[in-house]
């Protein structure tokens, strides 16, 4: 690594010199063209702290782009599961009868005592009763899906707050001025 020496300008900067640069001008900061002082005199100036700074890299990942990389991250960790929210919300019930075999199914599963009550019902022609019972069924399908579908958007509404804030950060870290001259 060249040794560095610190070149001072009259608008009070201090411009870090190479040794090889030793005759040459350099351009401060401030616009002021210095002359870099020959070998023997170079060697009286200050020496720059080793290494000299990398750029202003590391400043330059400052406040904007913790905001960007901040609000990225929530709108991610937002999105996905929004997703998967959208992807698997319940279907309502339908009202249509079941198919045949799934009927067939659900008598079989009938106990002796279920059987007998069917069995009497459909005797004395009581459809009404059987009709009251799968109203009854299906009211309870609708209040269930509507209770879970409520969850449901809910958590979509909550987590589109989030995605929101997310987007907010990012254009906030983008309005941000870059740190620079
Ligand atoms: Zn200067």
């Amino acid at each position: 690594m060249d040794e560095r020496y610190l070149l001072p300008c009259p608008c009070g900067r201090q411009v870090p010199v190479t040794r090889r640069q030793a005759g040459e001008t350099v351009r401060c900061a401030c616009g002021e063209l210095l002359e870099v002082p020959t070998l023997l005199r170079l060697r009286s100036l200050p020496r720059a702290a080793e290494p000299a700074p990398a750029a202003p890299s590391g400043a330059a990942w400052g406040l904007r782009h913790r905001l960007w990389l901040l609000g990225t991250v929530i709108f991610v960790l937002a999105a996905v599961p929004i997703v998967v929210l959208v992807l698997r919300f319940p279907s309502p019930p339908q009202k249509v009868s079941p198919p045949p075999e799934q009927i067939r199914e659900r008598y079989r599963a009938y106990s002796a005592v279920e059987t007998w009550v069917r069995w009497h019902q459909l005797k004395r022609s009581d459809v009404n009763a059987i009709f009251v019972h799968d109203q009854l069924g299906f009211k309870e399908a609708v209040r269930a899906h509507d209770e879970l579908s409520f969850k449901f958007q809910l958590g979509i509404a909550v987590l589109s707050l989030f995605c929101a804030l997310g987007v907010a950060l990012v254009i906030a870290g983008s309005l941000k001025k870059p740190p620079g001259p």
